[in-house]
C-alpha cells in the first residue's frame, strides 16, 4: 500500500525533472539564438504530417507489443502516444507569438509588413538612418534666398515653386510653404522631372529651369560656379543645408534649417545600449551638414553626398562588414537602400509612398523613438517564441515517452496536450501588452 502510494508522486516527480533538464539543455545548446532554424525545419516537416501520424501512431502500438499488452491495450496506448505527440503547441508557438506581436506593435503606430520582420529585428547588428526627413523632423525651413547675377528673390522662388511643386522632397515642401508665406503665384511647369536625390528640372514660362544639388550647378550655370561654392560652402559651416537653382545661366543659392528630431539622440543611444554594435548616417547632403548632424546625436560613423545607388552600396559594405543591417528612411532617394536591407523601415506620416512600399515596416506617426522600442520588441518576441519552442518540444518529448510506456492514461494525455497548447497561447499573449 505504503509502496503504492510512494510510486504514484515518483512519476510526475520523474516528468517534471526531465522537462526541467529538457529546458536546461535547450538553453545550454543554445536554442534561443538559433530559434529561426529550429523553426524553418519545423514547418518544412508540414508535408510529412499524415506520415509523421502513422509513424507515432506505431511507436505507441510497438510499445504495447515489446510490453506484451492485450490488444485493446495496445490500442489505447497507442492513442495516448498520438495525442500527446501532436504537436499543436509546437505550430502554435510561433504564430501566436508573431499575432500578439505585430497587434502590440500597431497599437504603438508600427506596421510590420510581417511577422518574419520581427526575427530580423531581434537579429539586427547595425542600424542605418538616412538624414533628411528620418533624423531631421522633414518640417525644413527655407532661410536665405541668394540670388547670383541678377535675378531678383521674388522671381526666383516662384521659378523654384513651379519645379518643387511637383515634388514631394522636404526641401520642395519647404519652398512651397515659403512661395505661400510670401503670397506669390507659381507659374505652369511643362516637361517636368525628377532625379532622385539629386534634384528636378522642368520649362518655366519658356525657360529651362534645374534645382537641386549646388555640386551640379556646374552643368546648366558654369559662370557663377565660384560663388556658388563660396555661398554654400559659407552656409553648410552654419549647418544648414543648401541646394541651388539655375536658370538660363545665371543661379540663385537657397539654404535651409532642419532641426533634427527631438528623439533622435536618445534612440541612437538606447539601440547602442541594447546592443546595436553600429548605428550610421547615410545623406545625400553635404560632408559638413553630416558631419555636424553625425557629432550631435552622437553616432558611430556617417556617408555624404550619396546618390540613391550609393547608398544602396554602403548598405551592402555595412552588411559584408558587420552583419545584418536596418535602413531607416523616408525618401524616394532611400528606396533602394531599404529594399535592399535586412529591414527597412519608413516614415509613414512625412515619407514617400515609393519608401513605404520598399520598406518592411512602417512607423506610421514617423516617432524616431519607435525605432528603439521596435528593436527591444523584437527581442522579446524572440525571446517568447524560443521559450514556447523550447516548452512544447520538452512537453511533447516527456508526455511521448511517459505515454509509450503506459504510465499516462488517456485523460491525462488529453489534458497534458491541450494544456501544454493553451499555456504557449497565453505565454505568446503577454507580447499583447506590448
Ligand atoms: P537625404 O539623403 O539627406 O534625405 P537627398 O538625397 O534627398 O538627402 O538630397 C541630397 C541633396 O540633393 C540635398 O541636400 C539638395 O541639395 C539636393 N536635392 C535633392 N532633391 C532636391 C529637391 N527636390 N529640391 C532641391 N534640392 C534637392
Ligand atoms: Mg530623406
Amino acid at each position: 500500500m505504503l509502496e503504492n502510494k510512494t510510486r504514484a508522486w515518483v512519476k510526475p516527480a520523474i516528468l517534471v525533472v526531465i522537462l526541467i533538464a529538457l529546458i536546461v539543455l535547450a538553453r545550454i545548446l543554445g536554442l534561443g539564438e538559433r530559434i529561426g532554424e529550429l523553426r524553418s525545419w519545423i514547418e518544412g516537416l508540414g508535408i510529412w504530417g499524415p506520415f509523421v501520424f502513422l509513424v507515432i501512431y506505431s511507436v505507441g502500438v510497438v510499445a504495447a507489443v515489446v510490453f506484451d499488452l492485450p490488444g485493446r491495450e495496445a490500442v489505447h496506448r497507442g492513442i495516448a502516444v498520438l495525442i500527446v505527440a501532436s504537436p499543436c503547441a509546437l505550430i502554435i508557438a510561433t504564430p501566436v507569438a508573431y499575432l500578439a506581436s505585430v497587434a502590440a506593435a500597431a497599437r504603438n503606430g508600427v506596421l510590420i509588413k510581417g511577422g518574419a520582420h520581427l526575427e530580423s529585428v531581434a537579429r539586427a547588428v547595425v542600424v542605418v538612418f538616412d538624414k533628411t526627413g528620418t533624423l531631421t523632423t522633414g518640417r525644413v525651413r527655407l532661410t536665405d534666398v541668394i540670388p547670383l547675377g541678377g535675378a531678383d528673390e521674388r522671381g526666383a522662388l516662384r521659378m523654384a515653386g513651379a519645379i518643387e511643386g511637383s515634388s514631394n522632397h522636404p526641401l520642395a515642401a519647404a519652398i512651397t510653404r515659403a512661395v505661400n508665406e510670401w503670397g506669390l503665384t507659381v507659374p505652369a511647369v511643362s516637361q517636368y522631372e525628377s532625379m532622385p536625390g539629386e534634384g528636378a528640372r522642368g520649362v518655366v514660362d519658356g525657360r529651362s529651369v534645374w534645382v537641386g544639388r549646388p555640386e551640379r550647378a556646374h552643368e546648366s550655370a558654369p559662370g557663377v560656379q565660384e560663388d556658388l561654392r563660396a555661398h554654400a560652402e559659407r552656409l553648410r559651416g552654419e549647418g544648414k543645408t543648401v541646394s541651388a537653382m539655375t536658370v538660363d545661366g545665371s543661379a540663385v543659392v537657397f539654404a535651409f534649417e532642419d532641426a533634427p528630431r527631438e528623439r533622435a539622440r536618445d534612440c541612437v543611444r538606447q539601440l547602442r545600449a541594447q546592443g546595436i554594435t553600429r548605428i550610421e548616417m547615410l545623406t545625400g547632403d553635404h560632408n559638413i551638414v553630416a558631419r555636424g548632424m553625425a557629432e550631435r546625436i552622437e553616432l558611430d560613423g556617417y556617408k555624404a553626398e550619396l546618390l540613391p545607388q550609393e547608398k544602396l552600396e554602403a548598405v551592402e559594405q555595412l552588411r559584408a562588414r558587420f552583419g545584418s543591417v536596418v535602413v531607416v528612411g523616408d525618401g524616394i532617394n532611400d528606396a533602394p537602400a531599404l529594399a535592399s536591407a535586412d529591414v527597412g523601415i519608413a516614415m509613414g506620416g512625412g515619407g514617400a509612398d515609393v519608401a513605404m512600399e520598399a520598406a518592411d515596416i512602417i512607423l506610421m506617426n514617423d516617432r524616431i523613438e519607435n525605432v528603439a522600442w521596435l528593436h527591444r520588441h523584437a527581442r522579446r518576441t524572440a525571446r517568447i517564441v524560443a521559450q514556447n519552442l523550447c516548452f512544447a518540444i520538452g512537453v511533447i518529448t516527456v508526455l511521448s515517452v511517459f505515454a509509450a510506456m503506459g504510465s499516462i492514461p488517456l485523460p491525462l494525455a488529453v489534458i497534458g496536450h491541450e494544456g501544454s497548447t493553451v499555456l504557449v497561447a497565453l505565454n505568446a499573449l503577454r507580447l499583447l501588452r506590448g
